[in-house]
């Protein structure tokens, strides 16, 4: 405490006649862990960090930092991409850590919700869900780690997407801490509420620079009972997508996953993994991993092999084999898992977490290596993901035998590149992970200047002081 000023030191003071001596840290030894995130990629400052573990609590500290003109930073488990969890370095706002916020508040079976806490990690969530014979189905590979209010702060999106959508579309209800410590009581239960503007939208995504969140209320979905999967050879983009149209069609919402993996993909899992195998008896230049599910116990086989058998007629797709038992379903989604993994092991990857509209996918990609055979002779593309999301994991990897650092030395420029093919074809720079710190400069080259705007106002009348994520987003 030494270190502080008067103020500051009166501040301190305050916050722990509310949370108590334990939960305001100020040593940097106890502040370590909140200031950078596991990769290593920021590092932050702060004045403290305080933990709270009600939402009154949240109210007071909020309250408190608008009267002392101290900013503040939410952080839930700390697993976001973009440094919107960590203090921009240099600065002495409050990391406010709501991982004690972690009560299950009440699960609803005739409304099919549950209330809970925002510090609840998202596979407490799930397994909540799942003891009420229910299924929340948000599902990402930090989930033992991230927390439910980050999730709807960054509106999450992951593997189930294309069946029930992203964080928001999970959402019925929320609880708001403002800016100048109000609380914001709207955990309705409501499917249908017109009564004015829909707030929860408002901070669902806006990355803790407009309020805090502190509990919300969300949908729950029957368990599915079957499961039907198979890995499909086909030879190009456009097919992927003609296929997924067709798919769609015949199976509606059971097509819970519709996931792209190109040629390349594959031949760098058999290279650095064991274990793996080819899946299919001759090579194809791409893949789809497709999987159905249903709350019914039969019936699923039945349209998958109509989906396969309707698209071999159609000369959509080259060879498909049917995961019959769960070890080679397994053995399907590990290829599909495995790649972000094993592209770190072909050297330097430059990464993106973009999207473009569905239809658009096959032409993208084509521009995509066009551009970059030319602009980065030898650059290696490895596009892959959820194309029933329109969200391509665009990763590159640096041409074979090139220096690792003198390719990873051409991240903004590859960025460039794809980002304006992106903007061409009206997509989207950050597809997942949010604009943080990470993508702060490039949103105005990108985004409407009305749109920004209208972001600005918003900000500007529920933060007027700039207290709440400074430096993110805005
Ligand atoms: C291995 C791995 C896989 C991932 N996969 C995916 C994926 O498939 N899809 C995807 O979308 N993301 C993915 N992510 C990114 C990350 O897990 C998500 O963004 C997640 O939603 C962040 O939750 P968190 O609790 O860790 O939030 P944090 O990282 O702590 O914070 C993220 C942002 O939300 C704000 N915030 C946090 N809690 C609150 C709150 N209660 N109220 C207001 N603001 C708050 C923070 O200020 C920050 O801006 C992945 C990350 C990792 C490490």
């Amino acid at each position: 405490m030494d270190r502080l000023s008067v103020s500051d030191r009166d501040f301190i003071i305050r916050l722990r006649a509310v949370l108590g001596e334990t939960h305001v840290l100020t040593e940097p030894v106890d502040m370590a862990a909140y200031l950078q995130e596991p990769r290593g990629l920021f590092h932050g400052t702060a004045l403290a960090v305080v933990r709270p573990a009600t939402t009154q609590e949240v109210a007071c500290i909020l309250k408190l930092s608008a009267e002392a003109g101290i900013a503040v930073v939410p952080q839930g488990g700390d697993t976001g991409l973009v440094g919107g969890q960590i203090p921009i370095a240099g600065t002495k706002p409050l990391v406010l850590s709501l991982t004690r916020l972690d009560r299950l508040r009440e699960v609803d079976l005739h409304s099919d919700t549950m209330t809970v806490e925002a510090g609840m990690t998202l596979a407490a969530v799930q397994e909540a869900a799942d003891a009420a014979d229910r299924l929340f189905p948000l599902s990402l590979a930090s989930e033992g780690s991230c927390t439910i209010g980050g999730n709807l702060a960054t509106n999450a999106g992951g593997t189930n997407v294309i069946a029930y959508g992203n964080a928001r579309a999970l959402v019925l209800g929320i609880e708001v801490v403002l800016a100048d410590g109000r609380i914001l009581h709207d955990l309705s239960k409501l499917k249908k509420d017109n009564t004015g503007y829909d707030l929860k939208d408002i901070f669902i995504g806006s990355e803790g620079t407009l309020g805090i969140i502190t509990a919300a209320v969300l949908k729950l979905f029957p368990k599915p009972r079957s499961r039907a999967t198979a890995l499909i050879g086909l030879a190009d983009p456009r097919a992927a997508v003609d296929l997924l149209t067709f798919a769609r069609n015949e199976a509606g919402g059971s097509i819970i996953a519709f996931e792209l993996i190109p040629r390349i993909g594959i031949d760098f899992v058999l290279k650095h993994t064991h274990g793996n195998q080819d899946p299919l008896a001759k090579t194809h230049l791409w893949y789809v991993l497709i999987e159905l599910a249903s709350p019914q116990t039969e019936g699923l086989d039945d349209i998958l092999l109509r989906i396969l058998q309707g698209a071999m007629e159609k000369g959509l797709i080259e060879d498909a084999a049917v995961a019959a038992t769960l070890a080679q379903r397994d053995a399907f989604w590990r290829l599909r898992e495995l790649l972000s993994e094993v592209q770190g092991r072909e050297g330097g990857s430059i990464k993106h977490d973009v999207s473009v509209p569905i239809a658009d996918i096959p032409d993208f990609l084509s521009e995509v290596e066009a551009t970059l055979t030319e602009k980065v002779p030898g650059a290696r593309p490895v596009p892959f993901g959820h194309v029933g999301d329109g969200n391509i994991h665009c990763n590159i990897s640096q041409p074979l035998g090139a220096d690792k650092q003198e390719f990873l030395d051409c991240w903004d420029e590859v960025n460039t590149i794809i980002h304006a093919i992106v903007a061409k074809y009206h997509g989207s720079i950050s597809a997942e992970h949010g604009i943080g710190q990470l993508k702060r400069a490039l949103l105005p080259n990108v985004k409407d200047p009305v749109a920004l705007d209208v972001m600005r106002t918003i900000k500007q009348a529920l933060d007027p002081q700039g207290l709440l994520n400074p430096g993110k987003v805005l």
